[in-house]
């Protein structure tokens, strides 16, 4: 045991991850800085087991234990290590919480991250799935992802173009073994013209003269994010459960042919669209369904959520019936936001 390392064996998950699932880790590795790593991973109890990293676990269901190591790190550490005046670089450790990472960036007027407020979770899972909301995604702000590579025992920087980064996706998501990332280096303009064209949020700011300012933008999407998805302190949830699913654009034009309600928006190249997969599951009648503990919420239809002593089986079951019922229904193939841990999807 060293000071910078604790390890615990047969760890209760349940207050990590916002599900509020009951699972076991084999062992909970809690490691103070990064530099600890290496010491830490060649503890003897756990060298060569399989590890998962997890910050707050507000995407991930846990379908079963974990054999191997959950890994938690600690450091929260947040700083400027650049400043050209009309931007800067931040740094932030894995460890920081994501939402207090906007604030301190909005008080100290850097913009960029205000439509991001209120995610869930850990600056270390931001770039793993590429967090976005209300049209804006991190991977726009981030320069350099430093991680843990641990196949080659090293600690390297990862600038962002060699991060594979899409809509909800990275190189990180799908090399889950390979990374553990412990810092986050974003360039931040100190103007931005706020960005307020998705819906909803301009009738939240209300009438007024001239631009709102970067932290009344993050207090509307607060507040529209609190009115809008269950909160997980109270009702167990990852926020979305699938992906917008992106289709080409002629399989997009049959269906909105056919559903002239059907929210769909650019996906990048002109070849595709992104539909909207809310639309889809209440349009199979999900909405508010709840079979035990396990339900689709009555706010937001891409919302699994927990009612208290749901098993991960019965809410990965729930989500493959939905799945199924869009994919006979409109052909269209949903695909899940959390990783899925101890079961396929
Ligand atoms: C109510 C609610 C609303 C949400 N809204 C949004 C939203 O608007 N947009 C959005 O993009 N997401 C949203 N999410 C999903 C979630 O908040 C984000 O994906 C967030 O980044 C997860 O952070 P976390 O620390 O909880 O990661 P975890 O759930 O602990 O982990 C998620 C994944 O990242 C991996 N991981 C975590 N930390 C590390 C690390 N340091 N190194 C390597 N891998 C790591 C894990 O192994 C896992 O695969 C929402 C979730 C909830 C509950």
């Amino acid at each position: 045991m060293s000071g910078e390392y604790t390890l615990q064996s047969d760890a209760s998950l349940r207050t990590l991850n916002t599900f509020g699932i009951q699972a076991n880790a084999g062992w909970l590795l809690t490691v103070s800085r990064a530099e600890a790593l290496p010491a830490a991973l060649a503890d003897p109890r756990i060298r060569g087991l399989p590890l998962m990293c997890i910050g707050d676990g507000s995407n991930v269901l846990l379908v079963d234990d974990f054999p191997g190591v959950v890994l938690r790190q600690t450091t929260i550490g947040v700083g400027v290590i650049q400043d050209d005046r009309t931007s800067v670089c931040v740094r932030a450790d894995a460890a920081v919480g994501w939402d207090g990472f906007v604030d301190w960036s909005l008080a100290h007027g850097f913009a960029g991250l205000e439509n991001l407020a209120l995610i869930p979770g850990r600056v270390g899972a931001a770039p793993i799935q590429n967090i976005g909301a209300y049209g804006t995604e991190i991977d726009e702000f981030i320069t350099t992802v430093e991680a843990w590579e641990r196949s080659a025992e090293r600690l390297v920087r990862l600038a962002r173009e060699e991060c594979g980064f899409t809509y909800r996706d990275s190189r990180f998501k799908h090399e889950i073994d390979r990374w553990i990332v412990t810092a986050l280096e974003l360039r931040l303009p100190r103007q931005r013209t706020p960005h307020l064209d998705y819906p909803g949020v301009r009738e939240e700011l209300g009438s007024r003269v001239g631009d709102p300012s970067l932290s009344e933008v993050a207090a509307a999407i607060r507040r529209i994010r609190r009115r809008k998805l269950p909160d997980p302190a109270v009702i167990g949830n990852a926020g979305s459960f699938f992906k917008n699913p992106i289709v080409s654009s002629g399989v997009a034009g049959s269906l909105i042919a056919s559903n002239p309600d059907l929210p769909n928006y650019a996906a990048g190249p002109p070849q595709y669209r992104k539909l909207s997969a809310a639309w889809l599951i209440e349009a199979c009648g999900w909405r508010g369904h709840r079979e035990g503990d396990a339900g689709v919420s009555s706010r937001h239809a891409l919302v699994v959520v927990n009612y208290g002593s749901a098993t991960g089986a019965q809410l990965l079951a729930l989500a493959r019936r939905v799945a199924g019922s869009v994919r006979a229904r409109f052909g269209v193939e949903l695909v899940p936001e959390p990783r899925i841990v101890g079961a396929q999807f």
